[in-house]
């Protein structure tokens, strides 16, 4: 079993616990994860983990797809400002390291700094060297774009 970090549309935070990472998108897929304040089934997962920003110009852009129907924009609407959430999130309960991230995470991890939340920046490479040392790092969007119209 695994204990997930969840947070919901309206800010209220609670834990899931699911059999996989694929058990919780499933059920939060079919909307049967509910927040237990407010009944909202818009839910994301909060990675309990340290976050990395890798940068968005490393990997070459996928093709975009044709024109999405008005259901996947929704979806993707409801996505980005979900993320936007995590992204508040992990910006107020987590210290920012910067460059030293891949350091600062290994010390964290060989328990030579003490244990907490921190995010920061690596290269893809780095992160998966961290992932390979078997520490748990998640790549999140820290930058969010600036004058988004809602
Ligand atoms: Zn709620």
């Amino acid at each position: 079993m695994k204990v997930f970090d969840l947070l919901c549309a309206n800010d209220h935070r609670f834990e899931g616990w699911f059999a996989s990472g694929t058990d919780f998108e499933r059920q939060r897929d079919t909307g049967i994860i509910a927040c237990p304040l407010c009944g909202d089934s818009h839910v994301v997962k909060v990675p309990a983990a340290s976050y990395v920003n890798t940068g968005a110009s490393d990997r070459s852009p996928k093709a975009e797809p044709a024109e999405p129907t008005p259901e996947q924009t929704q979806y993707a609407n409801i996505r980005s400002a979900m993320l936007a959430k995590v992204v508040e999130y992990v910006v107020k309960n987590t210290e920012d390291v910067g460059r030293d991230f891949p350091e600062e995470a290994r010390k964290i991890h060989y328990g030579e700094s003490p244990e907490r939340k921190i995010r920061g920046t690596a290269s893809q490479d780095e992160v998966t060297e961290l992932r390979d040392e078997g520490i748990d790092v998640v790549p999140l969007p820290i930058t969010i774009p600036a004058g988004k119209s809602h």
